[in-house]
């Protein structure tokens, strides 16, 4: 039976970015054989246009039956103004805890070709593969307690919980552990142990997982404070990162600004079995949408996680990823990763140009 992919454009440079997407995929299904077929759906703002809501019930329906999902952005200011409850983003929240979407997966790689852009020093970042697993379904985002409330003398107190059962570090730290063997063979945990329970029962579970059950992978705790510090130090000394959610939603963000562009990173989110949401680390980016500029590689690279994560064709993923390497090898770049010397392009030629690759390469 032919495999289903959700594709969800969303909003802002979504539709551009997707659309490139799409036609690599195509290529690398036809060069492949590998029977993915895929239908279209609503999310984010055009859903609330739509439907009212941002994940309206036919997109659960379709996200369910579906064996993967390639997601653009959802967002934009059009939607700011709404009602908090039915605002895009809370679509994307339900659709990763609907689908059980707990680990998300991002890597920091900066193509050697791309060195200049990083903010830090070539030596310092050149050839940089790291790969954080962030916790997406539970602690302090979702953790109840939560709200703001009133007290006795009248001031106004904002709170929220942040709580992690064992099994549920139990399982990220596995799919952490699980790709580090099919890496460098090194965890580091970030924690703040020294401060907050729930991370020290974290690090306790984490460090007794390692010793049962994956005594062939280096593991090390860190700090969060240390692990940001050591992040833009020396960031090439990690190799995967696991932690919860809040410091896995900062530490990922800043591992991308390494790389100097957040139009180059791709995303997954993961279930227990292999599902997954495959999506670009950046947003909707109203202010370029329509333009034909937004850069569509780190959609197209997560195109390559999908193959890699849920199909298991690591064949056909590393095609595409070598297929962009060329194209920067070519010179080829949008604006956002434009330097002296090299050709500027749109979102569409730079997608057509990563087909060419492919269609050279594949035939
Ligand atoms: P953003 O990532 O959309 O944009 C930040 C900056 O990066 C902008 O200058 C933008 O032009 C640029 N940029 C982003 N992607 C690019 C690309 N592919 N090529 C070239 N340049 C790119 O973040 P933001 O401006 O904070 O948010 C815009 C909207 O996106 C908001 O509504 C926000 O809620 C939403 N958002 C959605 C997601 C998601 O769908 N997963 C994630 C983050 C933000």
């Amino acid at each position: 039976m032919s495999k289903q992919i959700l594709v969800l454009a969303g909003d802002g440079i979504g539709p551009e970015i997707v659309a490139a997407a799409e036609k690599v995929l195509e290529t690398v299904n036809n060069a492949f054989k590998l029977d993915l077929q895929w239908e279209h759906g609503l999310l984010g703002g055009v859903a609330i246009d739509q439907y009212g809501e941002p994940y309206p019930e036919a997109t659960s329906e379709q996200a369910k039956k579906a064996d993967a999902i390639l997601l653009g952005a959802v967002g934009g200011p059009k939607w700011d103004q709404i009602e908090r409850s039915i605002r895009p983003e809370r679509g994307l929240l339900k659709i990763r805890s609907e689908l059980n979407l707990f680990a998300n997966l991002r890597p920091a790689i900066l193509y050697p070709q791309l060195a200049d852009a990083s903010s830090l020093k070539p030596e310092v970042v050149a050839g940089l593969d790291i790969l954080i697993v962030r916790e997406l379904t539970g602690g302090i985002y979702f953790g109840q307690p939560r709200g703001i409330r009133e007290l006795e003398n009248g001031e106004k107190q904002g709170y929220n919980t942040d709580v992690y059962a064992e099994s549920e570090i139990k399982r990220i730290a596995k799919v952490a552990f699980d790709l580090a063997g099919l890496r460098g063979g090194k965890v580091c945990s970030v924690d703040k142990a020294n401060v907050l329970e729930v991370t020290e029962l974290w690090k306790q579970t984490v460090s007794q997982e390692q010793q049962e059950n994956y005594p062939n992978i280096q593991l090390s705790h860190m700090y969060v404070d240390n692990a940001a510090m050591q992040l833009v130090r020396a960031p090439k000394q990690f190799d995967v990162i696991v932690t919860g959610n809040l410091f896995g939603d900062i530490l990922s963000d800043e591992a991308a600004m390494l790389t100097g562009s957040i139009g180059m990173l791709p995303s997954a989110s993961l279930d227990e079995h292999g599902k997954g949401m495959y999506e670009p680390c950046h947003g909707s980016a109203p202010d370029i949408a329509g333009k034909d500029i937004a850069n569509p590689l780190a959609t197209i690279l997560s195109v390559a996680m999908m193959l890699r994560y849920t199909f298991r064709e690591e064949t056909a993923a590393k095609a595409i990823e070598d297929a962009v390497g060329q194209v920067l090898d070519q010179g080829l770049r949008t604006a956002d990763i434009l330097s002296e010397g090299m050709t500027k392009v749109g979102t569409k030629a730079m997608g057509q140009a990563v087909v060419d690759v492919l269609n050279r390469t594949l035939k």
